[in-house]
């Protein structure tokens, strides 16, 4: 267990609000309710973290993020925020008072890829732009978020070329199935499409100069493994030096478990109680059976950092073979990826390794009031009153 002293990897859902209508998640259909969401007083009993993520929903709907970020970096070494990019003028204004910040803009692919899988409208233009003014600002942490699928697995090393010409961080993903995406039948179709698409990546990583882009080849070669089911490479560990906290205080292991998971709520106790109770060491045992096999940067980057020799020598064998060859990686070194070419295994015995449940009912954690504004009114319909109410103020 932590002690006192030691700093952990935070993420903060400020808030479930979301403008985006992203075809692989339905958070926004499932908003929070803006006064149920995390008070300052509750971050400030947040631990000494050496980084946080800052997510939602959309953080930036939240008006009074620049509050909540002044006082995570009372605590924080790091913070990055992972946005949709469509407020450019609060994110200038925030990259304006810290530039120090990183900001992570979720962009699905080509613009009309892009904007078809995130149902924003003008969504790349204003994702893209907001980059580019952030860029011109002098940020430095800055950079494209993509989840990959089958839709758009094709534009994956063109976006990574376009973030590579503008100098930014091009973090990936791909799909997974949970309560907080209110999702269960997320999957892959064309998996050794997808992989190729990602071994092109690797490779083009594996040629930088970048030690930092040789260790995302690795993550990069992860997904790969994760996408044809497979157990993950390292181990997870959250809630053991990692924690989620959700909007309405809760803290969670993850975002990747089926149902929400809860170690205790920092509404109500402190730190120390919720960290240290019993609920909390219930969830760390459960994460120690849990068969989900996320691949996603929240969890592995810890886990990278934990187990470093396991991609270090992985990574030190690429770079001696990208002395003899263009393209020191290949999908095929993932035995999985084999046995489907040579029929060993079938698709459907693959799509049965995966998380994705067609008959799954799906829960999305919400608390009970703010499930009873969902009875009339559709997510959509609040959130874009909301952010009208805002526009007008
Ligand atoms: S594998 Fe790890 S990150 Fe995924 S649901 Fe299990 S505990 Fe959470």
């Amino acid at each position: 267990m932590a002690s006192k002293e030691k700093k952990l990897n935070g993420t903060v859902i400020v808030t479930y609000r979301c403008n985006a209508r992203c075809s692989m998640c339905n958070r926004y259909k499932a908003p929070s309710k803006p006064e149920e969401e995390l008070s300052i007083e509750t971050i400030k009993k947040l631990p000494k973290m050496y980084f946080t993520n800052i997510t939602g929903g959309e953080p930036f709907i939240r008006t009074d993020l620049p509050d909540i970020v002044r006082e995570l970096y009372k605590k924080s070494d790091r913070i990055v925020i992972s946005t949709n990019g469509f407020f450019t003028d609060r994110i200038v204004a925030l990259a304006k008072e810290f530039p120090q910040i990183g900001i992570r803009i979720s962009i699905e692919g080509l613009e009309k890829t892009n904007n078809e899988i995130r149902g924003l409208e003008n969504g790349y233009q204003r994702g893209y732009q907001t980059l580019k003014t952030l860029r011109e600002m002098g940020m430095k942490d800055v950079g494209f978020g993509m989840t990959v699928q089958d839709k758009n697995a094709p534009d994956l090393v063109p976006l990574y070329d376009i973030s590579n010409e503008m100098g930014m961080e091009f973090a990936t993903a791909s799909l997974h199935n949970s309560f907080y995406f209110v999702e269960a039948k997320n999957i892959i179709h064309d998996r050794p499409m997808v992989a190729k698409n990602f071994e092109e990546l690797v490779n083009k990583l594996l040629r930088s100069k970048s030690p930092k882009k040789w260790f995302r080849a690795y993550f990069n070669h992860g997904l790969i493994n994760y996408i044809y089911g497979q157990p993950r490479l390292l181990p997870c560990d959250m809630s053991f030096d990692t924690f989620f906290i959700d909007p309405y205080g809760d803290v969670m292991p993850c975002n990747g478990t089926k149902d929400k998971e809860v170690m205790g709520n920092l509404n109500n106790q402190t730190w120390e109680e919720l960290w240290n109770s019993q609920e909390a060491e219930k969830v760390r045992s459960k994460v120690r059976c849990c068969d989900r096999q996320c691949w996603m940067i929240g969890s592995v980057s810890p886990a990278m950092h934990k187990y470093i020799w396991k991609p270090a020598w992985w990574v030190f064998r690429h770079k001696v073979k990208s002395i003899f060859s263009k393209t020191p990686y290949s999908m095929y070194e993932n035995k999985i990826c084999c046995d489907y070419r040579d029929g060993k295994v079938t698709k459907e015995q693959l799509d049965k390794c995966s998380t994705c449940d067609l008959n799954a009912v799906i829960s999305n954690g919400l608390s009970e009031a703010s499930k009873a504004q969902l009875i009339n009114k559709t997510g959509e319909e609040i959130v874009d009153a909301d952010i009208a109410q805002q526009m007008v103020k």
